[in-house]
């Protein structure tokens, strides 16, 4: 099997499994409790919590950990919507093609009154600084952009946005979870406020995430109950999650320029490669992109029928389309890039990584012509394309 499908979830690291485990046994206690055996258990949390703040160059009280992204980036948006609330500030501005996690959350701050712009992404997937200068008004508190893209792996301008931002003193959060362990971030040097991360996106666990928030920002507790986490964030902490993270974190953080001069020649033969497919066209810019990240749009192809076939040769891959989570609309993302509804729906997401072989790519770019190829012959809509009943999206 070839698991190509990387921007879900990935494998853990033996290092983040390892660093999981005397928290199962040994060091079972709870933090919170008095007694020696739990304060080992507290010594290993702040020690966590500081090695965090190191690979995020920030400070320790600066983290706090939740069950994952989609709960930093709820927190995250909600507190920044009730800290701005309270001086009468209630715009929003961020991206149509954000995850759903800060998508549906904005959602529900706009039924509550608050008014959100959505920037244009444009062809290429990337937002300008000179944008979200135009679209910051009195009454914004917040700007929430993701720093890249989880379907077609975009790399925003953050620190540049993120200035402007600073300058109208208007606070700035990014969904960081497909870029954290993967290209550098640095929430001082890039001027960022808050931050969202998630391990299992970077060979740590499921179910475990940190959100940054600089001092000064106050955060509200969207899981209501103890006072752990300073108060902003209930619950019996996961420890052995947190230490797995931990783990990946610095490992990520450690390699990730020997990892991207691994991953993105490999990127690249794997888009030249389906390239040749004709009426196939890459989605996102490819200049600025996650080394591991590849994402077409075929002519004549469903997303889903694609994925299965392919699950047939062995490569497990994504499709932007969502018809198999029970809606028939195409990716929100591949929209917001200005794709057709017909376009989008054949899209296929391969996200690799530095274990890849140049013999993996070529199996893949093999596999994916071959099914394209047989799905478009027996394509009624195909078939008017070919014999030009219908137009071509794309030039070739
Ligand atoms: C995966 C992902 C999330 C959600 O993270 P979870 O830890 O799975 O809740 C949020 N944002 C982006 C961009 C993601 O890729």
């Amino acid at each position: 099997m070839i698991y190509a499908d990387n921007a879900s979830t990935t494998k853990m690291s033996i290092t983040a499994i390892n660093a999981m485990l005397p928290y199962f046994d040994n060091i079972y206690g709870n933090p919170s409790s008095l007694y020696a055996f739990g304060q080992e258990a507290k010594e290993a949390l702040e020690d966590c919590r500081a090695r965090v703040a190191a690979c995020l160059n920030c400070e320790p009280r600066e983290i706090t950990f939740t069950s994952g992204g989609s709960e930093a980036d709820n927190q995250a948006i909600i507190s920044a919507a009730r800290f701005g609330a309270k001086k009468g500030k209630k715009h929003i501005i961020s991206t149509a093609f954000e995850h759903h996690a800060v998508l549906h959350t904005l959602k529900a701050l706009e039924k509550e009154g608050f008014e959100i712009t959505l920037l244009d992404v444009h062809t290429t997937g990337l937002v300008t600084p000179e944008q979200v200068r135009d679209a910051i008004r009195d009454d914004t508190c917040l700007v929430t952009i993701m720093f890249a893209n989880n379907e077609i792996g975009t790399v925003e301008p953050i620190k540049e946005i993120a200035e402007v931002c600073r300058e109208k003193k208007v606070v700035f959060h990014t969904d960081a979870v497909q870029a954290v362990g993967h290209v550098k971030v640095d929430v001082q040097e890039q001027n960022i406020d808050m931050l969202s991360i998630s391990a299992h996106k970077f060979h740590g666990p499921k179910g475990v995430g940190v959100l940054y928030a600089k001092k000064g920002i106050p955060l509200t507790s969207v899981i209501n109950g103890g006072a752990q986490e300073r108060g902003k964030r209930a619950g019996t902490e996961n420890i052995a999650g947190i230490a797995g993270m931990t783990a990946a974190l610095e490992e990520a953080c450690k390699n990730i320029d020997e990892n991207a001069a691994k991953t993105i020649p490999l990127r690249d033969r794997l888009i030249a490669g389906l390239d040749k497919i004709p009426y196939g066209e890459l989605n996102g810019t490819l200049e600025k992109r996650l080394p591991g990240n590849v994402n077409f749009c075929f002519e004549g192809i469903e997303g889903e029928s694609l994925l299965l076939l392919l699950d047939d040769k062995g490569v497990c891959a994504s499709s932007g389309s969502a018809c198999t989570s029970g809606s028939l609309d195409p990716s929100h993302v591949l929209l917001a890039i200005g794709r057709p509804h017909e376009v989008a729906h054949g899209s296929l997401r391969l996200t690799i990584n530095e274990e890849f072989t140049e013999k993996d790519i070529d199996y893949i770019i093999e596999a994916v012509t071959d099914v394209v190829t047989y799905l478009r012959n027996m394509s009624p809509f195909w078939r008017d394309l070919v014999n030009g009943a219908r137009p071509h999206v794309f030039a070739k």
